[in-house]
């Protein structure tokens, strides 16, 4: 009886899908409680196929994570220290362009991301990019998630808003989508408690979007929060979406426990990976691009995800460091030609893109 409910609540989920109506959250619960894999796959994958073709994109960036320090110290970090620790780093303005000039040829966007520093002030942060800026004027930097900006606001008395347009100023492009975490406010209390909330996440990110920012949005799955709680996740993130159309990529991204407070929480497997990127195309219907991280599910399974509705499987990277602290087993840099072979393997069109997803180079 439960399974011919189960059954029938699917058919009418895929009739919704098929004709372009939005999914509900109890919706969303009956997708994240199906096993059938290969039924969400199918579903994801048309949805992608009506969005962008048969296109998968990639770009060539890199990371760079100017601090490693630390107030926040949230429990499933594993990049973050203290400041006496004997792996605090902190580069200096000069380390950080020296960084950037090591960047790969063709590069065009340089993704920025660090701790929140007890003791730098903002203009660090400004100087910093105005410095890449000089250096690399046609390098697109996407820089600072809302948690970083909301810490910015608090050091320096300025609001968010002047914040951010200090920074566009400055040569800020975009921002990327880390510091969502997950939305429900215990799980939060619990697991980050001294980042930006909810609200203040959603609040910068709202600000950045109305002062032409666009951004992208991640959440950060399999650790202490319910399988309710990741599609309530995805329904905030979608009403924002409506309201100011600023997002580009949704990225889920799964937790990674090794050398962090909550090593005792084994990390998801490769079939809740596909599954978390089926349901996030399927539940974002206003969303154009999923991401597949290939550093954080792996470059075989970002492979198998773009016949689950990713159609972006991110860039070269050059150097990641807060996944490896977790114990992530990739490599911390692609080659671009490896890129490439995956995407064509699953006889997609790889599109090389800039941040803002213009066409670069086409690879059929
Ligand atoms: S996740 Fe970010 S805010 Fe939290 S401890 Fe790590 S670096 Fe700090």
């Amino acid at each position: 009886m439960q399974e011919a409910t189960e059954e029938s609540a699917l058919i009418n989920i895929r009739e919704k899908v098929l004709h372009d109506k939005r999914l509900t959250k109890e919706d969303g619960i009956t997708l994240i409680n199906c096993n059938n894999i290969l039924f969400l796959g199918n579903l994801a994958r048309n949805i992608k196929n009506k969005k962008t073709t048969d296109y998968v994109y990639f770009n060539v960036n890199r990371h760079i994570n100017l601090t490693n320090i630390c107030i926040s110290r949230c429990k499933f970090c594993a990049f973050s220290c203290n400041k006496d620790d004997s792996d605090a780093y902190t580069m200096t303005v000069d380390e950080a362009v020296k960084t950037a000039l090591e960047s790969p040829k063709n590069m065009t966007e340089l993704h920025i991301v660090s701790g929140l520093h007890p003791d730098k002030p903002f203009d660090y942060y400004v100087s910093v990019v105005k410095a890449l800026k000089k250096e690399l004027p046609n390098i697109h930097i996407k820089a600072f998630t809302a948690v970083e900006i909301d810490y910015f606001s608090k050091i320096s008395s300025l609001s968010t808003k002047e914040v951010i347009q200090i920074l566009k100023d400055a040569g800020v492009s975009s921002l990327p989508g880390g510091g969502a975490e997950i939305f429900n406010t215990e799980v939060r209390g619990k697991v980050c408690p001294r980042k930006a909330t909810t609200k203040e996440w959603l609040d910068v990110v709202r600000t950045a979007h109305k002062l032409g920012l666009k951004s992208n949005a991640t959440m950060l799955y399999g650790h202490i929060e319910t399988l309710e709680d990741r599609i309530d996740h995805l329904i905030k993130v979608r009403e924002l979406q409506d309201e100011t159309g600023g997002f580009q990529t949704f990225i889920p991204l799964p937790f990674h426990s090794d050398n962090t407070e909550l090593s005792y929480i084994k990390k998801p497997t490769a079939v809740e990976n596909l599954k978390m990127i089926a349901i996030s195309r399927l539940m974002l219907d206003n969303f154009d691009h999923i991401k597949a991280y290939w550093i954080m599910i792996g470059p075989k399974v970002a492979q198998l995800s773009l016949d689950f509705g990713a159609d972006d499987i991110d860039g070269t990277i050059t150097e990641e460091k807060i996944t490896h602290a977790a114990g992530a087993q990739t490599d911390k840099f692609i080659e671009k030609n490896e890129l490439i072979k995956m995407i064509k393997e699953m006889g997609r069109v790889p599109v090389e893109r800039d941040t803002l997803y213009n066409v670069v180079r086409l690879y059929e």
